[in-house]
C-alpha cells in the first residue's frame, strides 16, 4: 500500500517517526511538506492510496490551503499530530476520514491495515451523524529509525534542522500547554544508545544543528530512581555533543524548577550555551492562574543561576491571559527590566482546545477577554486590542532591556507591531473556533477517562 505523509511547510519530528514506523511495517511510504506534491495533488494522477496529514497547530484547521486540499482530494485522508487532541474540531472543520488520536505509532498501522472501525484503537471518526472515539494505545518509546527526507539539511526551526525527542511526557501542569495531556504526566525516556544512533543518522543525512525536545529537557530519565536524574541528563548531553559538536546542540525548553548548577554547567559545556525558560509572567497571581507551579522568585533565581554559570538566558512571556490586570502586566515589565535576559519571546495567550486556558477563555466574556478588548491607552491610535498592545509594548520594552539592547529603528518598531497584530488575529481566530464547538459532545463510550499505564488523560 502506498502511503504519503504530508506535513505542511515543515517536516515535524512526529511525521518522520511515523514514516519510519510505517516503512519498517512494510508500507511504501513517502514524506512531503508540500500540499502540491505530485503524490497527493488532486490535479495530477496521484498514485497514493492513503494520505496521512500531520497537523501541529490549531491554525492549520483554518488554513484555506489545507481546507481546500482536504475537500478537493479523492483519497482517503487521516489526520494526526497535536491537533488530534481535539478530534471533534478536526472532523468538524476538515473533510477527512478519521483522526488518529495522540501517539499514533500503534493506531496508524492498525488503521491502515483494517480501515476505519470501532475496533481500531485511538481513532475518531464520523458515523451516522455522531463522532465516535476509541481508546488510544500508548506507543512504544523505542522505535525504528525515522524516515529522514533528503532535504532535511535545508530546514530551520528556530535555528535547528530538527528537534529530536529524548523522552515523552511532562510532570508540569501549565494551563496553556497540551504536552501533559498529549503525552501524559509520566516521563518515558528513550535509551541513550537509540538517541545517539538516530542523531548520527540525521548527521549522516546532512543535519548540522539539532535541538532536544520532549517537554522540559532536564526531565530525561526523571523518576528512574531519582526525581531529576542529573547524571543521566549530563550523560545525554555529552553523548549528543560527541556526535554533533557542542556548538551544534541546543536545549530549547527547560523548567526553572528543574535546573541546578550541575545541569547548567552541562548546558554550558555540551551545548551552544543557551537555556530557554518559560517565565511567562512577573505576577505571582497570574503564574498561579496559569498553573505554572513556580513563582517570580524561583524564576529570577533560575535566571541568575544560569547567568552565574555563564549560560545565556532566553525567556518567553505570555500576555493577555484572562484576568491579567494592568498591574500584573507592569510586574512582567519590571521583571524584564531587572533581569537582563539575552533574548525574549512574547506571545499572546492562545487557548489551545482541551487545555485549562481554553476552559478559562470559554468562561470569559469577550468584553473581559484581552484578546477582544479594545486598547484605550498609549497605543490607542494604532487600533489594537489589549492583548496586541501588551504584546507590542512588551516586545519593544524587551528590546531595550536585553543584556545587549537593540537600537529602536523604524524597522524594529514595525516588525514588533506586525508580529503583535498577526498574533492577535490568530488568537482571535482560534478563540472563535473554540467558541463554535463549545459544549459539543462525542460518543466516547469506548474511551476510558484515563489511561492508567501512561497517565494520558483522554
Ligand atoms: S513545563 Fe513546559 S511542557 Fe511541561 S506543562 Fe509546562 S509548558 Fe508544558
Amino acid at each position: 500500500m502506498k502511503i504519503t505523509i504530508v506535513s505542511p511547510d515543515l517536516y515535524t519530528y512526529g511525521s518522520m517517526v511515523i514514516g519510519g514506523v510505517l516503512r519498517d511495517a512494510g508500507f511504501d511510504v513517502t514524506l512531503t511538506k508540500s500540499l502540491e506534491s505530485p503524490e497527493v495533488n488532486a490535479d495530477t494522477d496521484a498514485d497514493t492510496d492513503v494520505i496521512l496529514l500531520s497537523l501541529y497547530s490549531t491554525l492549520h484547521l483554518l488554513d484555506s490551503r489545507i481546507r481546500d486540499f482536504t475537500s478537493q482530494s479523492d483519497k482517503t485522508i487521516y489526520v494526526g499530530g497535536p491537533v488530534s487532541a481535539y478530534p471533534e474540531i478536526v472532523l468538524g472543520e476538515l473533510n477527512v476520514d478519521a483522526v488518529i488520536i495522540g501517539e499514533g505509532e500503534e493506531s496508524t498501522i492498525e488503521l491502515l491495515e483494517n480501515g476505519v472501525s470501532e475496533d481500531i484503537s485511538g481513532i475518531a471518526f464520523r458515523s451516522d451523524g455522531e463522532i465516535i472515539m476509541t481508546e488510544p494505545k500508548p506507543a512504544n518509546i523505542e522505535r525504528p529509525m525515522p524516515l529522514i527526507p533528503d532535504d532535511i539539511r535545508n530546514q530551520s526551526i528556530r535555528g535547528a534542522n530538527v528537534y529530536v525527542e529524548t523522552h515523552r511526557g511532562c510532570i508540569g501542569a501549565c494551563g496553556f500547554c497540551q504536552v501533559p495531556k498529549f503525552f501524559g504526566t509520566k516521563i518515558r525516556s528513550r535509551d541513550i544508545e537509540d538517541i545517539v544512533a538516530e542523531i548520527s543518522e540525521f548527521k549522516r543525512r546532512g543535519v548540522r544543528r539539532i535541538a532536544i525536545s520532549g517537554g522540559t529537557s532536564s526531565l530525561y530519565q526523571y523518576g528512574n530512581g531519582k526525581s531529576v536524574n542529573v547524571n543521566a541528563f549530563i550523560e545525554l548531553l555529552q553523548a549528543i555533543a560527541g556526535v554533533m559538536g557542542s556548538r551544534n546542540v541546543s536545549v530549547p525548553d527547560i523548567r526553572v524548577d528543574y535546573v541546578d548548577e550541575e545541569v547548567l554547567r552541562a548546558i554550558h559545556d555540551f551545548t551552544m550555551g543557551w537555556v530557554y525558560y518559560g517565565i511567562e509572567s512577573g505576577s505571582d497571581r497570574i503564574l498561579k492562574e496559569m498553573r505554572k507551579g513556580v513563582n517570580s522568585e524561583k524564576n529570577v533565581y533560575a535566571i541568575e543561576l544560569a547567568q552565574q554559570c555563564g549560560v545565556k538566558v532566553g525567556g518567553s512571556f505570555i500576555v493577555g491571559y484572562p484576568g491579567e490586570a494592568i498591574e500584573d502586566y507592569q510586574l512582567t515589565k519590571d521583571l524584564i527590566e531587572d533581569t537582563f535576559l539575552d533574548d525574549i519571546f512574547v506571545s499572546i495567550a492562545e487557548p489551545i482546545p482541551g487545555t485549562h486556558l481554553s476552559e478559562l477563555v470559554l468562561k470569559t466574556d469577550d468584553s473581559e477577554n484581552p484578546t477582544f478588548m479594545e486598547h484605550g491607552g498609549e497605543y490607542r491610535a494604532l487600533k489594537l486590542t489589549e492583548s496586541e498592545a501588551r504584546c507590542f509594548d512588551l516586545a519593544l520594552h524587551a528590546q531595550m532591556c536585553k543584556s545587549v539592547p537593540s537600537i529602536l529603528t523604524d524597522q524594529l518598531y514595525n516588525a514588533c507591531l506586525d508580529d503583535a497584530q498577526a498574533q492577535g488575529r490568530d488568537v482571535r481566530a482560534v478563540t472563535r473556533l473554540l467558541q463554535k464547538y463549545r459544549g459539543r459532545r462525542t460518543r466516547t463510550d469506548q474511551i476510558s477517562s484515563k489511561n492508567k499505564d501512561t497517565g494520558i488523560v483522554t
